[in-house]
Parts: structure tokens; sequence; C-alpha cells
């Protein structure tokens, strides 16, 4: 409140006089006067004319001056007030200045200007305070507000903050529960943040590796250079696949996503990247993978791979010239067993059928299931001869057949299943062009003949073949009995030197069928082989031969050798020195006139066995000969580890002699070879006198052939030894 241009001040006192003396005194110098001539009257006009000061006495009728004082500060705690009043009343005094009075003057005054100084005083400190009240609330106002402008950036701030909070607790949740990880490093690889979850992806924690390189994980520097050139030229890279490197050693397949972040200098360029596990995203396409070539059920090759395969089968069967076979097997009644067992003991045997198939097979051969109860074998080269190789087809089947044909105890059912199987040859020569389809299609047909024929059977796709295998088959029921009923007889062919002298043999086995007549070893040794026949044949043949040895040296009709062929099968049974070893003990016979020839293709599998057993016959006294030598391997490194005595050159390279310079080259080198190695050299099937010339020439000093004689029964055989020359 300012104050007015003529200050009002209000009198209160009961005297009339004195307000009077005040009033004409006070006029003159400006001031507007409000008189009261009591205390009521006083408050009254106190709220009407709002007066800059109050003149007051304290001695009054009906209010005294002290209540005045008192409910005026209450009102207007700045009006100032001066108590006018009489002397002997000091303690009044005291407690109006107490209550709020400024000033206290007494009465009679005699020098007004004592009275105008007073008001002069008071209306100045009126006014100093009236100002500094206003420039105090000037002040509180001001700092109210900036009060509350602070409040309000607090609030803000506080807000901000709390936002801020709550953003980062978001991500602190999602950093520390992704399933990803998340990873920040530098340009040199060191790693600046991890997310805790890289112990989901591996065995490390977070600790583990923060502050480390990111070598530690990622070891392959291909993987890395990859990554950061990528990163330098695209700043940004998706679905990065490399393998993280886990505490245990194990490669775990992981995507990355990663960006390039450009920091305010390079020191704090980096990179931020995410981090997958992709183990689960590689089974399931390696899966995928799987289950496009496989069959769920039995894990076998599905048709896809099989005709995959046959291709590739068939054009290299045409390169190399040799064969191969294809063999569709369909269960017999397969439905019946599905319809009343039900589809999972169904699928069960399905499963046992495919082990039993693999278990029956090379590790070349390929066992596929085109679905249902279908199977389909691709057995790759049988070798060059297409009747043999057809005769190893059909042996192959023959023993599925059989094994399959055994029961079978699924579910505590106790089954039994028949295949009918048909075979087609590759390549069949009709054609020449027919791809992997057609040979399918031909051994599908095959195996239709087979159900039309009763099922439980084998079939062959080409007439001839059927015939063929037909006549395998009657061949093999029969040589079973032959042993038996004494239809095989040996033959023995003189082996000579340059002079006609004959310095040994050759037994060759002979089959007098009753009906059939002659039937040729080239015919049923195969056979024999193939059925497992070739173990009590090839037994009775070294009995017997031992037994003729002991009874010529009996007779005094010395031979120095005697050949016998052993056959892979034979030779490969586990106790077959000690098979040898008590025939010889048996017979009698000397084991140093005993010659075994083996064959190239028999002692070069399984090296350390076979030498091994050489190493047993030639401890016995046994001559060790390579039998076709040339035909196969031929492998200088091989035949130095045998333990060999005799090379036998093939008799394809003799007939040859005259007309292929290859061939006498061949025949050259052989002789050579043995005479390198210490070896003694026969050729056999030597039938000109050409060809004798020829391997004389060259130092091949042993013979055996036509030229000199055929194989001979044992009769005739004697008569050639009393003889002595041929
Ligand atoms: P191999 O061991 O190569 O026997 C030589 C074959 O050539 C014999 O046929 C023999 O009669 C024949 N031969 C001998 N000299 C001449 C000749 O100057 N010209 C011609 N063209 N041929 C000649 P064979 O007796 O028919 O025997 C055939 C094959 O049967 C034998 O071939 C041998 O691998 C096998 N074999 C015969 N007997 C037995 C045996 O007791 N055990 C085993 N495992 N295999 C046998
Ligand atoms: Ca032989
Ligand atoms: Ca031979």
């Amino acid at each position: 409140m300012t104050q007015r241009i003529n200050p009002v001040i209000l009198t209160i006192d009961d005297e009339e006089n004195i307000r009077d003396s005040f009033r004409m005194f006070l006029e003159d110098y400006d001031y507007q006067i409000v008189e009261a001539e009591n205390g009521q009257q006083g408050l009254d006009l106190f709220f009407q004319k709002k007066p800059d000061l109050v003149l007051c006495d304290l001695r009054m009728p009906e209010m005294d001056g002290l209540e005045v004082i008192e409910k005026i500060k209450q009102e207007s705690p700045d009006t100032p007030i001066i108590v006018v009043s009489g002397t002997g009343i000091i303690g009044d005094a005291i407690e109006a200045i107490r209550c709020g009075a400024w000033n206290y003057l007494l009465k009679p005054i005699q020098d007004m200007s004592v009275l105008l100084h007073a008001i002069n005083q008071a209306m100045e400190r009126s006014r100093l305070v009236v100002e500094n009240r206003a420039y105090q609330e000037h002040l509180e106002e001001e700092v109210t507000k900036r009060t509350r402008a602070l409040q309000k950036a607090v609030k803000d701030l506080n807000q901000s903050h709390l936002k801020l909070k709550n953003s980062e607790q978001k991500y602190r949740v999602i950093f520390d529960n992704l399933q990803d990880v998340y990873l920040e490093m530098q340009l040199d690889g060191k790693v600046t943040e991890i997310s805790p979850s890289i112990s989901h992806i591996s065995q490390y924690c977070r600790e583990d590796i923060l502050s480390t390189n990111i070598d530690k994980i990622f070891p392959n520097p291909n993987d890395r250079d990859r990554l950061f050139t990528q990163l330098k030229t695209q700043n940004k890279i998706s679905d990065y696949e490399l393998h993280l490197l886990d505490k245990d050693k194990t490669l775990i397949p992981c995507s990355l996503s990663a960006s390039f972040q450009m920091g305010l200098n390079q020191t704090e360029d980096k990179i931020c990247a995410t981090l997958r596990d992709i183990t689960e995203r590689k089974l399931a396409e390696e899966r995928i993978e799987y289950l496009a070539f496989y069959d769920a059920l039995t894990e076998l090759p599905n048709r896809r791979l099989l005709l995959d395969r046959l291709e590739q089968n068939i054009s290299r069967a045409r390169r190399y010239d040799h064969f191969g076979a294809m063999l569709f097997l369909d269960l017999d009644r397969f439905k019946n067993i599905n319809d009343s067992l039900g589809h999972p003991v169904g699928d069960v045997l399905l499963q046992e059928v495919s082990k039993r198939l693999l278990h029956d097979l090379r590790s070349e051969d390929t066992v596929s299931r085109l679905g249902g109860d279908e199977f389909v074998m691709l057995l790759p080269d049988l070798g060059p001869d297409s009747t043999n190789a057809a005769a190893v087809a059909q042996q192959k089947a023959e023993n599925i057949r059989g094994h399959l044909a055994e029961k079978y105890f699924i579910d505590g059912h106790e089954l039994h299943i028949t295949p009918s199987i048909g075979v087609a040859m590759f390549p069949s020569g009709k054609e020449g062009q027919e791809t992997g389809d057609d040979i399918l299609r031909y051994a599908d047909t095959a195996m239709y003949r087979a159900k039309d024929d009763g099922r439980d059977t084998i079939r062959f796709f080409l007439p001839s073949m059927q015939a063929a295998a037909d006549s395998r088959l009657a061949t093999e029921k029969e040589l079973r009995h032959a042993l038996e009923r004494g239809e095989l007889t040996l033959y023995f062919q003189p082996q000579v030197d340059g002079q006609g002298q004959i310095l040994g043999a050759e037994t060759l086995a002979r089959w007098q069928h009753p009906e059939k007549g002659f039937i040729s070893p080239a015919v049923f040794i195969p056979i024999a082989e193939a059925t497992g026949l070739i173990l009590p044949i090839g037994e009775w043949v070294l009995r017997t031969a031992c037994e003729h040895l002991k009874s010529w040296n009996d007779q005094g009709l010395p031979v120095h050798h005697l050949a016998v062929n052993v056959s892979p099968r034979q030779f490969r049974q586990p106790n077959f020195v000690r098979q040898v070893k008590s025939i010889l003990e048996e017979t009698g016979a000397d084991p140093n006139q005993l010659g075994f020839e083996l064959t190239e293709g028999m002692v070069i599998d399984n090296i350390p066995d076979t030498i091994e057993k050489m190493e047993s016959l030639k401890k016995l006294g046994i001559e060790l000969s390579i039998d076709d030598f040339g035909t196969g391997y031929s492998s200088l490194a091989y035949l130095k580890k045998m333990p060999l005595d005799i090379l036998k050159i093939d008799q394809s390279f003799i007939s040859d002699i005259e007309t292929d310079t290859n061939d006498a080259a061949i025949v050259h080198t052989i002789i050579a070879m043995a005479a390198h190695l210490e070896l003694k050299v026969i050729a056999e099937g030597v039938e000109t006198k050409f060809e004798l010339d020829f391997l004389e020439e060259k130092g091949c000093p042993l013979y055996q052939g036509y030229l000199f004689s055929r194989p001979v029964p044992n009769e005739q055989f004697i008569e050639l030894l009393k003889n002595g020359q041929l």
C-alpha cells in the first residue's frame, strides 16, 4: 500500500480540546484528520477510512486504548499507531508498545513539533515498512515463481528420469532375458558388452567373455575376416553363419547380425551384434535334406537317391565294361500282417527286413526302400563277365531270400514272411542307352514274374538270363549230391621243363554227371564258390590229391610238385591251415611235394592275415604260386611282401603271344619280374611250338599245356610218369 498525498490521521481521544489542537496543528502540514471520541468509534472509523496513522489515547470510556490497538494490529499490523496518554501510567505505555504501538507521547504536548516529528518519523518508517513489505512480497513472489519453476523442472526431471529408468529397466529385462545374445565389440575384437544369455547357447558366462577378444569364441580367422570385411563395406550384415567354439571345444553353429556404429572418434567405433544358436535350424535343415533322400522309417536311401546312384553306376559299368545288378524285392502277403496285427507291427517288420538286407550286402551296394514293402538293392561291379555277374546276383538274391524267410519275433508275435525278387542286370547290352528308370522297370517286371510264378522266388528280367539262372540252380542242386555220389574225380595235367621232362602236375577237378555227362569246372567251381559248396569240394580235392601223391610215391613214381587249386572262400576259412595239416597227417603225403595255386584277388585282400596264413603253409613245406598272374593287380609292392615261390603266367597272354605284341611284352615283363624277385615262373596254356620257343627264349623254364598233355585221369597220368618224358 502506498501513502496518499495527504495522509489521513485518525485521532482517538475522549478529550475534544486535544483532538482540536491536533487537528489544527496537523492540517497545516497537509494531513487530513478524522476524529473519534472513544475506542469503539475509533475502530469503526479505522475500518471505514483506512487511515495512514493512528493517534490513540489509552484511557477512554467504553473501550480502552489497549484493546483498540490490539484490534487495529490484528487487522492491519503495518499501520503506525502512536499512543498519546497522560503521565503516571508508564505501565500502560509499555503494555501499548508490546501490543504493537510504535511510539508513545505524553500529554499534554507542550511542543507540537515533537508530535510532528513523531508523526513524520512514523510515516517514514511506515513507508519503509510498506516498501520493504512490497519488496519482500516481490521477493517472495519471485521465490515462489522460481520455486514453482524449479519444482516443475524437478518434476519434469523426475518424470523423464522415471521414464529413463523404466526404459532402462525394460531394456535390462530384455537384455537379461534375451534368448539371443547381444554383443558389442571394438574393431580390434575386444568385447565390451555381452548379454548373460551367452550362457544359454554356450557353457560360457558373461564374465568369461567380457573384456576378452572375440577370437576366444570365434577362433576361425576366416569367419572373423569375412565378418569384418563385410561390415566395412556394407555397414550392416544379417544372418551371417559362423561357428562358436564352446568351452568344451564343441562347435556350435550360430547366426550373427551386426551393424557398425561410428563413435565420436575412431577408438570409439564399435560393432553391435546379436548372435543366435542355429543348431536346431541346422538339424532341421539336415533332417529335411535327409528326408529328401532317405526313407524315414528304415533310414534307407529312397527312390531319388537310388536312381541317382543307379545312373552313376550304369555309366561306370559302361565305361569300365563290367556288370551290375538291380534286385527288386517285394514282401509276399505283407498286407495280411499289416491288416491283422496293425501298422506298428508292420513298421517294425519293415525295419527288421531292412536290417537283414543291409547285413547281407557289401558296403558298396545300396539298399533302398521305395515305399510300402518294396525294397531295391543295387549291386554294382559284379565283374566283367555277364554270366558270372548274373550268377553272383542270383546267389545274393538267394541268400537274401533265405535270410528274410527266417523267423521274426516282433511284439510277442512270431512272424514269417517271404520275398519275391526280380533281377535286372545292367548294362543289359540290349539297348545300350537304357536309363536308371528303365532298369528299375525291368527289375520290377521281373519281380511281378516272381509273384506270378508262385512267390517266394527269384526271376530274371531277360529270358536268356532266366534260363541260365534256372540251369545254375539245377546244377547247384545236383552239385550238392555230386560228392556223395562219387561223381567228382581228379585229372592231372603235367608240368614240364624245356626238355619235356615231367616235373609235376596241376590237379583239376572233373564232374561226370550221370545224365548231362561231363560238366566243366569252369561252370561248377564258380557255383560251388558262390553257394559255399566249395568248402567240402575243396577239402575233398585236397585229400584226394594227397592220397594220389602218397600212392605215386609208394609206387616209386615220385612227382616233384603237385599243384592244387585253392579257392578264395576255402583259403579264407579261419581253420584252413589246421585242415591242411590234418589232411597231410591222415594221408601221409609229403608236404614238400605239394603246392597251392592262389589267385591274385584273394591274396591282396586282408594282407596281414593272408601273409600269416601263407607263412604257416610255407613252414609246412608247401610251395605257393599265384595263378593267372598278370590278369589282376600284379603290383610289385605286394608281391615283395608275399612269401611266394612261383608265378604262373596266365594262358590268356600265352595264346596271344604270336599276334599281340602287347601280350608278348607282358609275358616278357612277368618273366623278368620273377627273376628279379627270385621266383620260379611257369607258363600255362602252352599250345604251340611257337609259344614254347618264345617262352624258352625269354627265359621261362617251366610249361603246362596241350602241347605237352591235356589234363588226364590218374591211370593215364601214372603211365606218363612211368615214361617220365613227354
Ligand atoms: P586254372 O586253374 O587256370 O586251370 C587251368 C585250366 O586251363 C584248366 O581248365 C585246364 O584244363 C586248362 N588248360 C590247360 N592247358 C591248356 C591249354 O593248352 N589250352 C587251353 N585252352 N586250356 C588249357 P579246367 O580244368 O577246365 O579248369 C578250369 C578252372 O577251374 C581252373 O582254371 C581252375 O580255376 C578251376 N578249377 C579246376 N579244378 C579246381 C579245383 O579242384 N579247385 C578249385 N578251387 N578250382 C578248380
Ligand atoms: Ca590253376
Ligand atoms: Ca590258371
